[in-house]
């Protein structure tokens, strides 16, 4: 019961009441006020309960839309990574899509090196303040537990080794180790990160983050190692196991791309064929071990007669061929006269054994004189080829 009811009542005693009606009147006055002020009070607090309700169910629908646009990011990110072709290209999609998904004012890329375990610097973004340093997994907390290593500042977590240095870190940092199929293939280092900072005044932001920075971590992981592995069997498929050179397939393939890049920029392109002088006598003299053994030793001659972007291959048996981006038939000459010139010189021992005198035939070609198409142009540098051979070997021809 509340005290208006009370006076309205007035239960005891009518004149009484009439009586004291005066005396009561101030004191009813000053409740009523007091009630009205509780009330403002009460809704006022109420009000600001529902603002700060508001408030936070706004946030967690930004978050919510946030966490749904880094799923698309995330998933846009991992289907361009399946898309790429080699590491280089891997470097730019995710120097494009990190910074969106885990927004940092600097941000690096490494990449383990496999001799010696150091970590490369293969791509970054924004402004680098440290030097470049060499470290290897143990400089780093989050690449030796394999999990991502955060810290907000001096004084508030573990620092790692690579992050320290003669340029303080850029705080918070993160590091992302990237780990795949077992076996550790980078890290992506991030610094002043923005989540991570914002992150203090909401809380559940940071967790999202981390679980979307993981996230991240796992594509760029598998897509390198993927990369990796599609590399070395590229690499197998293109080579001759025997002397390292490239093998006919890379040298049709790669004829095609520089006689398009020839005619484009009006430069020159010239092909080298070399097939060694009776070469079935040394296999039949010493023996096919002896055979391979001048085999490789002509492969290290080629490598010793290119630079630059040309292509020294074995096409087959003891047939081989070089392909000279940006030389004319003139320069192409002068280096298969050099090339006749040290077979003619060199002296091959094969387990104590000197190997009888080799000698080599080569035919040279020139796009677009000798030929418009690679098939063409080889054919020319063949047929060169053929007449040093019937004009006694020991020899070379132009086209
Ligand atoms: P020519 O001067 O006319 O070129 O005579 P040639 O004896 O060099 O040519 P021919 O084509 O008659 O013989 C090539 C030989 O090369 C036959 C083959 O046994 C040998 N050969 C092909 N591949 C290899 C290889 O990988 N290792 C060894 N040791 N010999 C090989
Ligand atoms: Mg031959
Ligand atoms: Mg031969």
């Amino acid at each position: 019961m509340n005290k208006f009811q009370k006076v309205e009542d007035g239960s005891p005693g009518g004149d009484a009441g009439s009586r004291n009606g005066a005396v009561d009147q101030p004191h009813q006055l000053a409740d009523a006020t007091a009630l009205q002020k509780q009330e403002i009070r009460e809704r006022r607090q109420l009000e600001e309960r529902l603002r700060q309700s508001n408030e936070e169910l706004l946030l967690r629908l930004a978050e919510l839309e946030q966490r749904d646009r880094d799923h698309l990011t995330l998933g846009k990110l991992s289907n361009y990574l399946k898309s790429c072709i080699s590491s280089d290209e891997a470097c730019t999609v995710i120097t494009a899509f990190c910074p969106q998904l885990i927004p940092s004012d600097v941000g690096t890329l490494y990449r383990i090196n496999s001799p010696g375990g150091y970590l490369e610097r293969v791509a970054s973004w924004g402004e680098i303040t440290q030097e470049e340093k060499l470290f290897t997994v143990q400089d780093c907390w989050g690449l030796r537990r394999g999990q991502l290593h955060w810290t907000n500042g001096a004084g508030s977590g573990l620092l790692c080794q690579h992050a320290t240095g003669s340029a303080e870190p850029i705080f918070p940092y993160m590091c992302i180790p990237l780990v795949a199929h077992g076996e550790t293939v980078g890290l992506l280092f991030l610094q002043r990160l923005h989540a991570a900072a914002k992150a203090q005044e909401i809380g559940v932001k940071l967790e999202s983050k981390l679980r979307l920075a993981t996230a991240v971590g796992e594509e760029i992981s598998l897509a390198l190692a993927n990369l990796k592995l599609h590399d070395t069997l590229r690499q197998q498929s293109l080579r001759d196991p025997l002397t390292g050179l490239y093998n006919r397939r890379f040298l049709e393939e790669y004829l095609v791309h520089e006689r398009v890049r020839a005619t484009r920029k009006n430069r020159p392109l010239s092909v080298i064929m070399l097939d060694i002088d009776h070469f079935k006598r040394v296999n039949d003299t010493f023996g096919h071990d002896a055979g391979d053994a001048v085999l490789r030793r002509m492969g290290l001659v080629l490598q010793g007669h290119v630079r630059g972007s040309d292509i020294a291959c074995r096409i087959g048996g003891e047939e081989f061929a070089l392909l000279l981006p940006e030389a004319s038939l003139v320069i192409a000459y002068q280096r298969a006269e050099r090339i006749l010139d040290t077979v003619r010189h060199m002296q091959i021992k094969h387990r104590g054994q000197v190997l009888g005198a080799i000698t080599v035939s080569l035919g040279v070609a020139a796009f677009p004189k000798h030929g418009e198409t690679p098939e063409a142009l080889i054919r020319a540098a063949d047929q060169a080829l053929y007449q040093a051979k019937q004009g006694g070997r020991n020899k070379l021809a132009s086209a």
